[in-house]
This record gives structure tokens, sequence and C-alpha cells, in this order.
């Protein structure tokens, strides 16, 4: 993993994305995770400028309008967006970045950075998804219905993807991750 490439993970929501991409910095501490900007309110732990940048409404406006973000989208009525200046910055210096980004996101990338590495994760079912989304707490039945519908307009999408990989057992999806990345690089 020596020359700068952009690799691009995307899911649906509760697919364990999170946990991917954290078991493969720590493997490979070479890469550099993205960090958004979002105008989500924080979940508690999370912390500005290490999960997320939380920014308002109109501090995101200004950031498209400024051409600030190399993407954005929205979701579940909040936006969130990749800050342009510090993914280039890493490329230029040969390093590789990781986004963890919606649908609408990777599309666009695809077409702003046509050589990025495009991976969509699975889940082993929709009913393993929504038993995954409900037990992790993390937001509200109404919150997850619509990520749930997200969830199933993305998975539709995922042959649009360079690679889809099943995350049913970590390690084994972790491997196949790792093994998708290495081989892009020979
Ligand atoms: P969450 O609210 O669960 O942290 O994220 C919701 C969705 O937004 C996830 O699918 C996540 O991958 C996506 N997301 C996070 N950051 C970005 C970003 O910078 N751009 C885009 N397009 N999607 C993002």
């Amino acid at each position: 993993m020596e020359t700068g490439k952009l690799i691009v993970i995307t899911g649906p929501s509760g697919v364990g994305k999170g946990t991917l991409v954290r078991e493969l910095l720590a493997r490979h501490p070479q890469l550099y995770l993205s960090i958004s900007a979002t105008t989500r309110s924080p979940r508690p732990g999370e912390i500005h400028g290490k999960d997320y940048y939380f920014v308002s409404r109109q501090e995101f406006e200004q950031m498209v309008q400024r051409g600030e973000l190399l993407e954005w989208a929205e979701y579940g009525s909040n936006y969130y967006g990749t800050p342009r200046a510090k993914v280039e910055e890493i490329l230029d210096m040969g390093k590789s970045v990781l986004l963890e980004i919606e649908l609408v996101g990777a599309r666009a990338i695809k077409e702003t950075f046509p050589e990025a590495l495009r991976l969509f994760i699975l889940p082993p079912s929709t009913a393993e998804l929504e038993r995954r989304l409900r037990g992790r707490g993390k937001d509200s039945t109404e919150a997850i219905e619509r990520r749930l519908d997200r969830g199933k307009v993305e998975m539709a999408a995922a042959g649009e993807f360079d690679c889809q990989i099943v995350n049913d057992d970590l390690d084994e999806a972790i491997a196949s991750l790792e093994a998708i990345i290495e081989e892009s690089y020979s």
C-alpha cells in the first residue's frame, strides 16, 4: 500500500462499515481515514474532529458554496460531506485515503476520481441488517426505518461498485477487504 489511492467504502447503515474500517486502520496505520463534516448531532461518545466535524447547516452550506467539499449528500435530513483539502494533501503525499460514505457521494467520486477503488459492504441478509440496526440502539425507531429504506436502495446499487464484500464473519470480511485493496496496488 505505498502509492496514494482513494478507497471508497459504502454500504447500508448498520452493515458494520465502521468496525471494518477501524480494523483496517489498526492493521494498516499508513491508511488515512477522511473525517467528514456533518450537520447531524453527535451521538453519545462521538468527538468533534475525530468522528466527524459537527457543523451547522449554515456552515455546511458555506463549505459547499466555497467548493471545500469533494462530495456531499443529504442523508436522513442531514448533510454529510468530505472536506477536500486534507484528502488532496494526503494523496499528494503518496498516501492512501479511505472514505466511508453513502451511495450518492460514492457516485460523485466515481465522476471526479474514476481511478478510485470503490467497495460495497453487504449484510448477509436484509433481516440481519434490520436486526443489527435495531440492536445497536444508536437511532430512534423512526430514524431506523428511514435508514433501512435507504439501505435497501443502496444495496440495489451494489453492482455499480468494483467489489462487493459480505460482512457475515468479521474476520473473513476484513481478510477479503485487505486482499482486494492489496490487489489493487499490483
Ligand atoms: P451516520 O449518521 O450513521 O454516521 O452516517 C450516515 C451515512 O452517511 C453513512 O452511510 C455514512 O457512510 C455516510 N457518510 C458519512 N460521512 C459521509 C460523507 O462525508 N459523505 C457522504 N456522502 N456520506 C457520508
